[in-house]
């Protein structure tokens, strides 16, 4: 039984009031669920903690979080909330800024027609949100102009998933996880970006001593943890998933008895597939990789039956995604391994609510409820709205572009940050500066996109909404809010109605709760549906206010009514085909090997591809707050094989430019030979908030798949070069710094200071005098300095209190450590024996020095861990993780350990 809050009775009114409150963490495609005690929580020191009975997070798992879900209690603070709407960046009244959005739209659509306008929104709002959105524009507006920035993470996966199934459906769920005797990873670094999925597979291969086979061209913490991993050439998933399917048939290995009965398109598409691929050695020459690694795949998906491959962004976000989706899901047909127990192909969704944005239409290329646009007059009979789309709007790419070239004249942007994460950012910046109106709604004041903003709308946060996200496995979970609103932020479900009954379209959008726009989209499921459709939630339609509020986790699709606490929904689907393809049967697709988009060239050689770290989430306007999860990795770090550093003239720990055709990266360089030879890495959360120059999206082509239009992140050809620098240096500080106009900076959050990474292209000339300009401090500070090393090192203590400690040097490999004094900062007063080491930046017990955190579930550091590796004798990380208990929690650091473990040892050979 699923009860989504504990009450107390109130000892005034006696009525019960809720104290623990589930919701479900606002971050990745997993959909946690997390429980607040509301009675406890403030925007100052809220613990979230796991709902062990959420089927996500909970059930054989026991309740746990990632790094990042542990740490939400941090993101809360007010400090950089967007509290009241602003006009041309003045505050204004809520009437004020909703009647200028109304009229700059109105005007537009009437002067231009309903193609000028354009919403951008996002897979962080919550479904009602998003329906609303979806509504306004399609059904009143009458165009399709409305993409989200779902578009950049899964629009590949929906477009390969409706060419094989007719419906965008995943057909598996996460027991398969556990079920799988065989799980396929194929581009996703699921021990960083998914750590509860991944933490599913590694328990269930403890207990069935399943295999793990991770397909990605880097070495990355899962893949090093993988039984086998399969470093391939970037671009070649179709050729191997090609391969594949002539192995199985050449074996005899697959399912022609669930093809016959259920499938279309299998003689092509193995015809296809021998024509791309026709031996073993032909597959190992062009992904790149050891013939035997590829015979090892093959045969171990030949022989296991409950095989599940999972997949990411690494498939989705390139010029060929949606090819490389069907490639995948052609194997899985062919073998009849669709929606079974353990055996499926899974699409592993980025963001919280991706899932339930492709629900409502938030897809340019959608309607409403999962229906194309030959069912518009549908929609519309049941939205009794005065126009309806009657064709595919701009995808997101085109549609800055079309802002740029003028043909939009007025943009609304909800809940998402394109001036940092789009493709080709310049080009989007040139756009947003261009636009004639731009509307931004956000929480967050200042962030990079919001800089462009005519009239800025405070929206309510993580904590303070209420309203539906559905998860990678179709279970739609409540967000309930435990907060009050900060300031004047409103419900973006509001703010669109307010804005739409200012447009005229008062019919339409009276809604008095995120529980009536629920309803309403749940009727719309049903409607007209007779089992044609895959989104069908009838049975939650109707729910009153308490049997919202109430609602447990649930799979889709749900047709029995919901009264009952038992009905949980749909596991698994096509298992017995039925398939919504008009012929209800499943298709395989004829899929073609090819390069993309962009090849790499002598002016630029090399292969940027862009990811996730571990602690961060999109562009850091949560994650950023938290002191705990931004020490993971402080800084951009452009990942590069040491031999390709050798060729180009770069040092680790040096900075480096990264340039590709479209813009420019400055970034530290980070060597590993986890990266092929090749091929750079650079992380996407940096945002001009916290660095100089380290977007990765400036560099970034705006290649897109033809089918999805989804932008190919993971391949854009590239240059590097070393950024010579006269010094280097660190500053940390209690005061915000202005570290605006250095060649290099970055900021980070410590606990309570922040931390800068500086570099500078012109030498200084009266450092001591620099410093104190710096720091914006009159009187003296403590200083050491050696002349003859380019050293230099200030710290400024008032009251007893640490200030601030800056260290400059002539390399940045002669920079001391920060871990230590970081620490400092969290004391009062500090203690005579530590002021006497400061300017060593050594700590008095080299014990307290633990090193950059390694585990952020319980802040265990490199340091301790290597000094316990090497002290104790410890070979495993169980062992570790027994002694210190890092890599116990989520797991999601288990690769680093490990990784340490092996060059602790390897340096005492
Ligand atoms: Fe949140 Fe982590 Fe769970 Fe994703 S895996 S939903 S980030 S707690």
């Amino acid at each position: 039984n699923y009860s989504f809050f504990i009450c107390v009775i109130c000892e005034i009114c006696g009525k019960k009031m809720p104290t623990k409150i589930k919701t479900t963490c606002p971050y990745c495609g997993v959909g946690c669920g997390v429980t607040v005690d509301k009675l406890a929580a403030n925007t100052e020191a809220t613990t979230v903690k796991p709902d062990a009975d959420h089927p996500a997070n909970g059930g054989k798992l026991g309740g746990v979080l990632c790094s990042k879900g542990s740490a939400l209690g941090d993101t809360l603070q007010l400090g950089d909330r967007l509290l009241h709407p602003q006009i041309n960046g003045q505050q204004a009244s809520w009437d004020d800024a909703l009647n200028r959005v109304a009229g700059e739209f109105k005007k537009a659509i009437d002067e231009h027609g309903p193609e000028s306008v354009a919403f951008y929104v996002s897979g962080q709002l919550l479904t009602e949100d998003y329906y609303v959105a979806n509504k306004l524009m399609k059904g009143y507006i009458g165009a399709a102009n409305i993409d989200t920035n779902s578009r950049l993470c899964m629009s590949s996966a929906v477009a390969g998933h409706k060419r094989a199934f007719g419906s965008d459906t995943v057909p598996g769920c996460y027991e398969d996880f556990e079920l799988a005797q065989l799980t396929v990873l194929v581009g996703a670094n699921t021990a960083w970006c998914h750590p509860i999925l991944f933490k599913r597979i590694q328990d269930a291969r403890k207990n069935n001593g399943g295999q793990l086979i991770a397909i990605d061209p880097r070495r990355s913490p899962t893949a090093a943890q993988a039984d086998l991993h399969l470093p391939i050439k970037p671009g070649t998933d179709v050729l191997l998933f090609n391969g594949l399917l002539v192995w199985l048939d050449n074996h005899k290995a697959l399912d022609y008895g669930y093809l016959q009965q259920y499938c279309n398109g299998f003689t092509d598409t193995l015809a296809q597939a021998r024509s791309d691929a026709p031996t073993l050695q032909s597959v190992a020459d062009g992904c790149d990789v050891d013939i035997d690694l590829i015979e090892r795949f093959y045969r171990a998906f030949e022989t296991t039956k409950k095989t599940i491959t999972l997949f990411s962004m690494g498939v989705n976000q390139s010029s060929q995604g949606t090819d490389k989706v069907n490639a995948i899901i052609n194997c899985h047909l062919a073998t009849g391994r669709v929606g079974v127990p353990g055996a499926s192909p899974f699409s592993m969704t980025g963001q919280p609510n991706a899932m339930g944005g492709r629900e409502v239409g938030g897809l340019a290329n959608m309607l409403a409820a999962h229906m194309d646009f030959d069912q518009a007059e549908r929609v519309q009979t049941f939205w009794d709205s005065p126009t309806i789309a009657g064709k595919p709007g701009l995808k997101a790419v085109e549609l800055f572009e079309k802002i740029e070239s003028g043909d939009i004249k007025a943009v609304w942007i909800m809940a998402t940050n394109p001036a940092v994460s789009l493709p080709n950012v310049n080009q989007v910046r040139r756009a947003l500066e261009s636009c004639e109106f731009v509307a931004v709604s956000d929480c967050i004041a200042h962030t990079d996109t919001m800089k462009y903003a005519d009239v800025a709308l405070p929206a309510a946060g993580w904590g303070e909404k209420d309203g539906t996200v559905t998860n990678s496995e179709r279970r739609i979970s409540r967000q309930r809010a435990f907060l009050p609103q900060a300031g004047e932020s409103r419900s973006d479900w509001w703010i669109i109605s307010q804005v739409a009954q200012r447009m005229g379209y008062e019919q339409g959008f009276d809604y008095q709760s995120a529980a009536e726009v629920f309803n309403e989209h749940a009727r719309l499921s049903a409607f007209e549906n007779f089992g044609a459709r895959d989104f069908d939630i009838g049975g939650l339609a109707g729910l009153s206010e308490v049997g919202y509020d109430s609602m447990q986790p649930v799979q889709w699709p749900l047709t029995e009514r919901m009264e009952k606490k038992s009905i949980s929904g749909t596991k698994r689907l096509f298992g017995q085909g039925k398939f919504f393809t008009p012929d209800r049967r499943g298709n395989l697709i004829p899929v073609a090997a090819a390069k993309p988009a962009n090849a790499v060239n002598t002016e630029y050689p090399l292969t940027l591809n862009t990811g996730r770290l571990r602690d961060h989430w999109h562009t850091m306007t949560r994650t950023g707050k938290s002191a705990r999860l931004a020490g993971h990795r402080v800084e951009p770090m452009l990942t590069l094989h040491p031999e390709d550093a050798l060729q180009f003239g770069l040092r680790d720990a040096h900075i480096a430019d990264v340039e590709s055709q479209w813009g420019k990266a400055t970034v530290r360089v980070e060597l590993s030979k986890d990266q092929r030879r090749g091929e750079v890495f650079l992380p996407i959360h940096w945002t001009d908030q916290y660095s100089g120059s380290a977007i990765a999206g400036k560099v970034v082509n705006p290649a897109v798949d033809a089918q999805s239009g989804q932008p190919e992140f993971k391949h854009t050809p590239v240059k590097v070069s070393p950024a010579t620098m006269q010094w280097h240096a660190f500053v940390l500080s209690r005061k915000a710094l202005d570290v605006s106009g250095y060649r290099y900076w970055t900021k980070v959050t410590g606990a309570q200071h922040n931390r800068y990474e500086l570099a500078g292209d012109q030498a200084l000339s009266d450092t001591p005098s620099w410093a104190k300009a710096l720091l914006e401090v009159d009187g003296e500070l403590l200083e050491y300095s050696d002349p003859s090393s380019d050293s230099y090192r200030a710290a400024l203590i008032t009251d007893d209190q640490l200030q601030a400690v800056l260290v400059i040097a002539k390399r940045p490999t002669d920079l001391p450590s920060r871990d230590w004094l970081s620490k400092l900062f969290a004391e009062d007063e500090i203690a005579a024996a530590d002021r006497s080491t400061l300017l060593l930046a050594e700590p008095p017990d080299p014990a307290a020095d633990v090193g950059p955190i390694v585990c952020s579930c319980f802040a265990v550091g490199r340091n301790t861990i290597q000094q316990a590796i090497t002290e104790k004798g410890l070979k495993t990380a169980a062992e570790v993780g027994g002694c210190l208990k890092a890599g116990t929690n989520c797991g999601s650091c288990v690769g680093e350990i490990e990784g340490l473990l092996a060059s602790t040892v390897s340096q005492a050979v």
